[in-house]
């Protein structure tokens, strides 16, 4: 997790800087601690994170000398807390063949590389995936899905551009059928300015592919970029309107990103998160630790 820890380093800095200047000078007092909750909900963990947290300081240390060391244990502490029941690897059950993954999320979310880097990890795993680009509206989403599929090794279905993606689908899923594929990772269209359309075209797929198997998919994941900030959170909301989410993968945690938004999902949804993205190369997708997480973004 070196990686995870450099590419939060910025964020880390956003809490730990804060949080040098608010305690270095003075007692725990009524002052110092709104200082340090505006602090957490400016580093995205949310209000209500920040005001537990903030509880907890209050209850044990209130007018009493701490350092930074300490509030750094303690919050890490705390946001471990929060972080710990959500972090679980994504399991793939054997006992479907393929195990059927949607991926769902907005344009530009990471979506596609995920894909690629997930069909990586069950390759490296001796898993045989297969790859269907639900996308068929964009050319370019087909084209960047069918380069991770050399990358990855493995098959890519497509079809014309301009396809019913449920129907691409239907046949991504006969065939991995056919050809004894392990995992089926189904990309699919992020065009969220329509989001009627949108959930027509998801819950389509969906009934299409339970034609050929009534248990698909096995799991629905939602990709979400950490530099969008808030708006992160509010796909979530958005996203299981539509469907029936299983858990989260948050990308790009090694840029920009206040990696505090990853607490505040957590907190608000309490969705598995399963793996994290760090990068645009393959290997750039991480299983999510709460307490290394934890410790990375406070520094
Ligand atoms: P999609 O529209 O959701 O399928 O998104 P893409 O997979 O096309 O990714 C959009 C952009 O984000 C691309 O330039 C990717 O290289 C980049 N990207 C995806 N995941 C990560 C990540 O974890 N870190 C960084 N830095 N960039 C990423």
């Amino acid at each position: 997790f070196s990686r995870l820890k450099t590419g939060l380093s910025r964020s880390a800095a956003k809490i730990t800087g804060g949080i040098t200047g608010v305690f270095t000078k003075r007692k725990l007092d009524d002052e110092a601690l709104e200082e340090l909750e505006d602090q957490l909900i400016a580093a995205d963990l949310g209000p209500a994170v920040a005001a537990r947290i903030i509880k907890g300081f209050r209850s044990t240390r209130f007018g009493k000398e701490v350092t930074d060391e300490e509030v750094r244990e303690t919050l890490a502490a705390e946001i471990a807390e929060v972080l710990t029941p959500v972090a679980t690897p994504l399991e793939l059950d054997r006992a479907h063949k393929p195990y059927v993954i949607l991926m769902v999320g907005v344009n530009g979310a990471g979506k596609t590389t995920t894909v690629g880097k997930l069909a990586s990890v069950y390759r490296e795993q001796g898993l045989t995936p297969m790859l269907a680009a639900g996308d068929t509206f964009r050319a370019a989403a087909v084209e960047q899905l069918q380069v991770w599929g050399q990358r990855a090794g493995c098959e890519v279905v497509t079809a014309p551009a301009n396809t019913d993606p449920a129907s691409l689908a239907h046949d991504a899923l006969s065939r991995a059928q056919k050809t004894g594929a392990d995992v089926l990772l189904i990309d699919t269209a992020g065009r969220l300015h329509n989001k009627t359309a949108l959930m027509e075209e998801l819950r389509k797929i969906i009934r299409v592919i339970r034609k050929l198997d009534p248990t698909a998919p096995h799991a629905t994941l939602l990709t979400l970029d950490a530099t969008t900030g808030q708006n992160a959170v509010t796909q979530v909301g958005i996203f299981k309107e539509m469907v029936d989410l299983n858990g989260l993968i948050v990308t790009k945690l090694d840029g920009s990103a206040r990696g505090g938004i990853v607490v505040a999902l957590a907190e608000k949804y309490g969705l598995p998160i399963h793996a994290v993205g760090t990068g645009e190369q393959i290997a750039d997708l991480r299983p999510f630790d709460a307490t290394e997480f934890a410790k990375a973004l406070v520094g």
